[in-house]
């Protein structure tokens, strides 16, 4: 599955740069997530790194992308080419 940011952002900027697929960026109102590049960090890390960092806990995984970690995976290699 896919994260997602909800307006409860605050738009303290600490998870952009915490993203190893740039899948966060600057929404019109809050931050938002590129479903197309959240991989759930598989691939790179053991947990969500945007989720680890973020201070008002607004980043829960979005049950209208539903992904299994072979889907997720595969999302990395398109990703990454590797
Ligand atoms: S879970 Fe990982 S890949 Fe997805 S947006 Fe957060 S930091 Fe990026
Ligand atoms: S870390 Fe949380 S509050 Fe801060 S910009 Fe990211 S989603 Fe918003």
């Amino acid at each position: 599955m896919a994260l997602k940011i909800t307006d409860e952002c605050i738009n303290c900027d600490v998870c952009e740069p915490e993203c190893p697929n740039e899948a966060i960026s600057q929404g019109e109102e809050v931050y938002v997530i590129d479903p197309d590049k959240c991989t759930e960090c598989v691939g790179h890390y053991d947990e969500p790194q945007c989720v680890q960092v973020c201070p008002v806990d607004c980043i829960p995984k979005d049950p209208a992308r539903e992904e299994s970690k072979d889907a997720l995976t595969a999302k990395y290699h398109k990703l990454t080419g590797k």
